[in-house]
């Protein structure tokens, strides 16, 4: 039987977005660990803000850390971890937010499942792209080392595999361009799309 039900809202996605005068959506930054997603949302949110658009980075570490503190880096435990911050976005998108997700997201099959849940008038996927070798020397975590030393399981790139998106909306090459012109051409995209 029946148990949940949902209560359809008064006030919708779309009167949000006019309120607010742009679109919500999820930027999805997928790439190895350091290779720059995390800096790259937070600049980009920062001229997003200063253009009064309401924005929220989610990042792996900090999702990690509380809702999903409970699982680890299995595939089985790398779907649920996509999942559950695919619901987040979900309710992030519907209150007007414009979302950026900073995720490892190494398998494709996740992030294929991730891309089917949006409209793509609301969805972009951007490929933050590093060799393993640049990412291993900055290593601003020491992740890679311990990863090496074996004290880490599972690491993507050294212990677990990372699948290189074959048709991201975006690329962004850390190792070629500086972080101004990524933050630029992450804006250039949202425009495009016409976010705002
Ligand atoms: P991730 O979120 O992908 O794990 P972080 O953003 O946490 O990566 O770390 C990326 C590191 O690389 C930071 O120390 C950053 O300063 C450095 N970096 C060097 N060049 C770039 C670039 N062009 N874009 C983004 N980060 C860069």
């Amino acid at each position: 039987m029946k148990q949940v039900y949902f209560h359809n809202a008064e006030i919708t996605i779309r009167d949000r977005n006019r309120l607010n005068k742009h679109k919500s959506g999820l930027v999805w930054f997928t790439g190895l660990s350091a290779s720059g997603k995390s800096t790259i949302a937070h600049k980009v949110e920062k001229e997003l803000f200063a253009n009064s658009i309401r924005t929220y980075v989610l990042d792996g570490d900090n999702i990690r850390h509380g809702l999903n503190s409970d699982l680890g880096f299995s595939p089985a435990n790398r779907a649920e971890n996509i999942r559950r911050i695919v619901e987040l976005s979900k309710l992030f998108i519907d209150a007007g937010i414009l979302v950026l997700a900073a995720f490892v997201s190494p398998y494709k099959k996740d992030r294929e499942y991730v891309r089917k849940q949006f409209d793509p008038s609301h969805f972009l996927e951007i490929y933050v792209k590093c060799s393993l070798e640049e990412c291993e020397r900055r290593d601003p975590k020491g992740q890679y080392k311990r990863a090496r030393a074996g004290i880490i399981k599972n690491y993507t790139g050294v212990s677990a595999p990372y699948e290189e998106p074959e048709t991201p909306d975006l690329i962004i090459d850390t190792e070629t361009m500086s972080l101004e012109d990524s933050v630029r051409a992450v804006i250039t995209c949202l425009n495009e799309k016409k976010f705002y």
